[in-house]
């Protein structure tokens, strides 16, 4: 084993950590069983900004602070063991991204913009219910045209291009699980924890049971605001299960609240809707995206042991140390291009694909 046991710091961090995330959440996302509603805004809007800005200030801070980590040290962070290289042209690309799209696109425009282009002062929000409901849920989909647009033409034709990318570049909640990922704690959770092998592989089924309600839930709330249907009561018991198993249970607490015992992307794998989504696009439209293996491979298996999706990745580079010349990637499994079985492979064995004019050698498997 190559991993590391938890330190006594860690264990002592653990006791608070669960404990403490779970609350948080339940706080977040169901106020009222705390407090009275007439309260809510007095206690829990500290300096008159919202539990929304300070959640999203803590979350951006945490990832934006690793990546300029990362950045300046311009080491990489994908390692096992003690061993230690320079950060690839890749990884800087997709640690520049995380570092853009948090700060800006995830922070500066929900939270201060409103403020720049307002007429309110910084340090009063207005008081709004909370919800944490986000677009990788898919029933936005249904519910604006923006959402349609995004959901079911420009992801989509991302995917077609750039596989699950967007996961490992883009998304916010996949930007946490990068940062966390790339911290010594992190990456022996990724390590150690994340479910690998068969049983991971059918575990994915919990996804697509997820995607199937995402997609009937959609539209029903179509139907419901075309007033083709008027079922009050399925409405509401829908936004039930979505609010408490999907969003709280399944996003929040284990998504980010197993971290340490399943790794970082334990949701990415077997909960969210929106990956279940581009997994199909990816398989179907055969997504461009794919990681190549040569004969360089030396059966070290370092490639599967980083992989935070839990893949078998060295099973498409060699079989018992012979090389496979094997090439994977959305069409085969629901990898998100984050480059750490690349970046890792001490032989060097492993590369991305070229997007346009990929050589036609390297998409043969001889496996
Ligand atoms: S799997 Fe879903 S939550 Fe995870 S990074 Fe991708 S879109 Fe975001
Ligand atoms: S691809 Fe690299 S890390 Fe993976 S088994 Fe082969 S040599 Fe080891
Ligand atoms: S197979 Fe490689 S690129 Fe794909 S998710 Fe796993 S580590 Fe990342």
């Amino acid at each position: 084993m190559n991993t590391v046991q938890r330190s006594s710091a860690e264990k002592i961090f653990l006791w608070f950590y669960f404990p403490s995330i779970t609350l948080m959440y339940l706080v977040y996302k169901y106020p009222t069983l705390f407090m009275e509603e007439q309260n809510i805004q007095q206690n829990l809007y500290w300096l008159g900004k919202s539990p929304s800005f300070w959640y999203g200030l803590v979350y951006s801070l945490i990832i934006c602070s690793v990546c300029i980590k990362v950045l300046v040290k311009k080491q990489n962070p994908y390692t096992v063991g003690d061993r230690q290289s320079d950060i690839s042209s890749y990884q800087q690309k997709k640690w520049t991204s995380i570092l853009l799209s948090q700060s800006i696109v995830f922070f500066f425009i929900p939270f201060i913009m409103p403020w720049l282009i307002g007429d309110t002062g910084f340090w009063q929000d207005t008081y709004k219910p909370v919800g944490k409901d986000a677009y990788v849920y898919v029933y936005n989909g249904f519910t604006s045209m923006s959402g349609f647009l995004y959901l079911f033409i420009l992801v989509p034709v991302s995917v077609w291009f750039f596989g699950k990318r967007y996961c490992s570049w883009f998304c916010a909640c996949g930007n946490l699980a990068e940062a966390v990922g790339a911290t010594p704690w992190g990456k022996n959770w990724v390590q150690r924890y994340t479910p690998r092998g068969q049983r991971a592989v059918k575990l994915e089924m919990i996804q697509i049971m997820l995607l199937g309600f995402a997609l009937i839930f959609g539209l029903v709330l179509f139907l419901d605001s075309w007033k083709m249907i008027t079922a009050p009561d399925l409405v509401s018991a829908l936004w039930g299960f979505q609010h408490l198993v999907v969003d709280l249970m399944f996003g929040a607490l284990i998504g980010v609240g197993a971290y340490p015992i399943l790794g970082t992307r334990i949701w990415c794998r077997y909960g969210c809707p929106l990956a279940g989504m581009m997994k199909l696009f990816g398989t179907y439209s055969k997504s461009r995206a794919i990681i190549v293996a040569d004969d360089k491979c030396k059966g070290i298996g370092h490639c599967s042991v980083v992989c935070p999706m839990g893949i078998d990745v060295e099973s498409f580079a060699h079989k018992s140390r012979v090389p496979l010349h094997g090439d994977y990637g959305l069409s085969k499994t629901p990898c998100i291009s984050c480059g750490s079985c690349v970046a890792t492979c001490p032989a060097g064995a492993l590369k991305f694909e070229k997007i346009i004019f990929p050589k036609a050698t390297s998409l043969e498997s001889k496996s």
